[in-house]
This record gives C-alpha cells, sequence and structure tokens, in this order.
C-alpha cells in the first residue's frame, strides 16, 4: 500500500490530478473538500457547522476533519493505494494524521507538492468558476482569501513532510498531461524504492 499527500494551493489541480492518478494505479482518492461540500449538501451537523466557514474561504476545524479521515482510514485499509487532496491543511492536522496512521498501522509514503505561481491560481479558480457552481471560486474575494490561507497556515505542512524526507516538489504548471507525467514519474520512483 502507497499513501500520497497530494499538496498545493487551491486551483493548483491536485483534485483533476488525483483523479487521474488514481485511475492510472488503482488508488483510492480523498479530497477532505468534496467530502465537506457533500455533508453541506445533505445538510448534516457536520454541513451546518461549515457551510460559512467555507464559503468565507477559512478551514474547517481540525477535529472536523480528523474526523472524516479517521472514517476514511478505518474504512480503506485494505487497497493499493490512497490519495490525500487537500490534506492535512495545517501543522496540527498533520500531526495527528501521523497518531492516525500508527494506530491503523499505516503511514504516508510521499508528499508530492504541486507549484503554481499565484497569478496562474487566480485566473484558474476564476475560470473554474464558470463550471464548477462552488461558492468560493465565484467571488475574487473568497479566492484571494483561501490563497492567503493556504500561505499563512497551509504551506509550513510541507515542512512536516520534508523534516521526514517525504517531500517531492512537483511543477504544476503547463499542460495537465506534463502535470500528470511529472508525479507519475514521481510516483513510480517510490515504489520503486519500497519494491
Ligand atoms: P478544497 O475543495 O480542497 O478547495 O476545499 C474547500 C474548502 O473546504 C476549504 O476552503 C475549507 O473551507 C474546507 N476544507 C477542505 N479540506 C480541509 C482541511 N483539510 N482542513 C480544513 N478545511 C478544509
Amino acid at each position: 500500500m502507497i499513501n500520497i499527500v497530494l499538496f498545493g494551493p487551491p486551483g493548483a489541480g491536485k483534485g483533476t490530478q488525483a483523479k487521474m492518478l488514481s485511475e492510472k494505479y488503482g488508488f483510492n482518492h480523498i479530497s477532505t473538500g468534496d467530502v465537506i461540500r457533500g455533508e453541506i449538501q445533505r445538510g448534516t451537523n457536520r454541513g451546518l457547522q461549515v457551510k460559512e466557514i467555507m464559503e468565507r474561504g477559512e478551514l474547517a476545524p481540525d477535529e472536523l476533519v480528523l474526523g472524516i479521515i479517521e472514517e476514511y482510514i478505518k474504512s480503506h485499509s485494505d487497497c493499493a493505494g490512497n490519495i490525500f487532496d487537500g490534506f492535512p491543511r495545517t501543522s496540527n492536522q498533520a500531526k495527528e494524521f501521523d497518531v492516525i496512521l500508527e494506530r491503523n498501522r499505516q503511514t504516508i509514503d510521499v508528499m508530492l507538492a504541486l507549484e503554481v505561481p499565484d497569478e496562474e491560481l487566480v485566473k484558474r479558480l476564476k475560470l473554474r468558476a464558470e463550471v464548477s457552481g462552488r461558492p468560493d471560486d465565484a467571488d475574487e474575494n473568497v479566492i484571494n482569501n483561501r490563497i492567503e490561507v493556504y500561505k499563512k497556515q497551509t504551506a509550513v505542512v510541507a515542512d512536516y513532510y520534508e523534516a521526514q524526507s517525504k517531500y517531492i516538489p512537483v511543477k504544476g504548471t503547463g499542460t495537465i498531461e506534463e502535470v500528470f507525467a511529472s508525479l507519475c514519474k514521481a510516483i513510480d520512483g517510490v515504489i520503486a524504492r519500497k519494491a
């Protein structure tokens, strides 16, 4: 089993690439953002708790997201691999994630970090708003806030994995296929090392 953290700012292409990677390698894929959007749509307690937070572009409480992840880990213990997309997003989530993984006799193998300049992110998110229907994509102030939140609270998570020699930066610009090829090369390297 290989566990991958797919990392990067909002609009870096994590969702698109995670979907392609999970198809190619037969991995499961969890996007905490997608799970939260589902909870909001269904009007669950969790959904009600975070609707406004998400609409402002802020982060959901760590405990809520960690609860989602623990449920996921418990129900996906026997598979080729997992791609974690949009999680962990704070240092505390990263530390607690390791505790959850250890409890389930698992570990993270690699963090693949997509690197995309800010101007490109804003351009992509505005374009995505036309098809995604996401309220947090539709408002430029919210887009900018999400990028700020990423810089202030999330970017440091890369240091956590770098300290464990698990961090691999990947150029996130170019075509979707070019980025996909770079990610596959990195994953193939990890698989070869584990074999
Ligand atoms: P995303 O779909 O990854 O862009 O996430 C959309 C929104 O969901 C974020 O702006 C947060 O409000 C919330 N969210 C998703 N993942 C997390 C996480 N790991 N920690 C806290 N909030 C999250």
